[in-house]
């Protein structure tokens, strides 16, 4: 038994014999098998590697974002050997995946989770998965040779381009970017920010939002997805946006701007006006992937705050910090309320596999919000353990609390999905108001049936100065 396997207090317990009883009816024993190598990949192979990614990057803004770490290339090639590739294309909507559901892959994208290196090892890690699926299931047969072949085989890498910094952009409709048709060409004007990716230098194609018709009188038939090249004349990158002052190289967030940008009119995606269309399917199963992962991120700051607190050298007022109550109770909150997330995360991607992403809009809503929550509060309590050490670069938590915080704004910021959750409850507000009026008055009948009159049970009728009677 490897000891880098270990995660019981008597030896290994697979992935896959952990997968939670209702999830395993639903789980092939391909996939189990899949999962199990997963776990051994990311544990074995990757979070070592994460120390010699990091080393790889370089120092300077300049290095960060020319290097492209060649143990990514080592990881990939074994990854490609063990099988390990593709997962996330969910086999009902596509050919070219590996043939796992939502499910299959949902379980193991929390192993990838706990890798700075695994998701792109194993070509799986965002944005490309997005725009992969944008292309795969949008996409003609032209875009797909040019764009997604290379893409699924991770010889390039991609950006999505939705956000704007002049406008509140969790409101898509507010876009402004201009898409005009001129000749055989589009040509695209505007800029945008936050563009994921666009820092790698193999980062080839842009998938981008604008409008083609701002006066439709529809508002949701004005926008249209354009695939750019990178090489496109006119686009400028200004700068990378730091997350808490993270750079996040070579991968990067961009500030872009993009001046008379002229792009041939077949790289238009579905046709003019459905790019609202487009960017819903987008989003769906993507946001599953990001709530694993971070399912993966939670058990990752758990294992480091079991670590801290069964450390011998630290004995705070005498005694070990697992012998302090009150962070076993830490640690019994932490896995209930991951286990809890987890069951959320899990019977979202059900739903998707059963229907589609827009059948399962609550249950991927429920999770966009409820996982960062939890992922947050398990490694805000991990850090406490840590003293110090825990805010610092001595310990991968401080940097998982950024990442893991930018997932209450990306794909849409906790309020948007809070309001269309509360709007959706309350739509049953009238009827239970009138349910409940019914069963009251039902009730009052019974009362008078039984002989009893409708008062309330606490009915107490006391006086004061007076000589009231129960
Ligand atoms: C690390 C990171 C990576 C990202 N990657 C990408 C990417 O690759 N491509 C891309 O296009 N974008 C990306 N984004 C951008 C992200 O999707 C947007 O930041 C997000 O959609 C919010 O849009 P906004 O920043 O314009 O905020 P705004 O729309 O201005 O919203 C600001 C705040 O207003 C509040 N708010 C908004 N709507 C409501 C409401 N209905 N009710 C109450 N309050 C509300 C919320 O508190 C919200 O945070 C990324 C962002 C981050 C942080």
């Amino acid at each position: 038994m490897s000891e880098l396997l270990a995660n019981s207090h008597n030896g290994h317990i697979t992935a896959a014999q952990r997968i939670p009883v209702i999830a395993r009816p639903f789980v092939s024993e391909r996939a189990a098998r899949t999962l199990d190598l997963v776990e051994k990949f990311v544990e074995e192979e990757c979070i070592p590697a994460d120390a010699v990614f990091t080393r790889q990057l370089g120092e300077t803004t300049q290095q960060r974002f020319a290097a492209h770490p060649p143990i990514i290339e080592d990881l990939k090639t074994k990854a490609r050997q063990l099988g390990l590739w593709n997962m996330f294309l969910p086999k009902s909507h596509f050919k070219e995946g590996a043939g796992f559901s939502n499910l299959e892959y949902g379980l193991m994208a929390e192993y990838l989770g706990k890798s700075r290196t695994a998701s792109e090892a194993t070509n799986c890690a965002a944005p490309d998965t997005g725009n992969m699926e944008v292309i795969a299931k949008y996409g003609n047969e032209q875009q797909k040779r040019r764009w997604l072949d290379p893409l699924l085989d991770g010889k390039i890498r991609s950006a999505f381009l939705m956000t704007e910094p002049q406008v509140a952009s969790s409101d898509a409709t507010n876009i402004e970017m201009t898409i005009k048709r001129d000749g055989d060409s589009y040509v695209l004007n505007g800029q945008k920010w936050w563009s994921s990716g666009i820092g790698d230098p193999r980062c080839e194609i842009y998938v981008v939002l604008g409008k083609t018709d701002s006066n439709n009188s529809d508002k949701y038939k004005q926008q249209s997805v354009i695939l750019v090249p990178h090489t496109a004349l006119g686009i400028t990158i200004h700068r990378m946006l730091s997350v808490f002052g993270y750079d996040d190289a070579p991968h990067g967030h961009g500030h872009v701007t993009f001046n008379n940008v002229r792009v041939p009119a077949a790289n238009m995606v579905l046709g003019e006006g459905r790019g609202f269309e487009i960017i819903q399917g987008r989003l769906g199963p993507g946001r599953i992937h990001h709530a694993m992962r971070s399912i993966g991120q939670a058990e990752k700051a758990l294992e480091w705050f079991l670590a801290r607190i069964n450390d011998e050298r630290k004995k705070p007022f005498g005694e070990m910090l697992h012998k302090h109550g009150v962070m076993l109770e830490r640690v019994a909150r932490s896995r209930i309320e991951i286990d809890a997330a987890r069951l959320a995360v899990l019977n979202a991607a059900i739903k998707i596999d059963e229907s589609d992403a827009k059948g399962a809009r609550k249950e991927i809503a429920e999770v966009k919000v409820l996982v960062p929550e939890v992922n947050l509060k398990v490694i805000d309590r991990a850090i406490q353990a840590y003293g110090g050490a825990g805010v610092s670069q001595d310990t991968p938590l401080a940097n998982m609390y950024a990442q893991g915080r930018t997932m209450r704004i990306v794909d849409g910021p906790d309020e948007v999905h809070l309001l269309q959750l509360g709007r959706n409850e309350n739509k049953r507000g009238k009827a239970h108001k009138a349910r409940i009026e019914a069963q009251t008055r039902k009730g009052n009948e019974l009362c008078a049936k039984y002989g009893f009159d409708a008062r309330d049970p606490l009915y107490l009728n006391r006086q004061s100065g007076g000589k009231g009677k129960l």
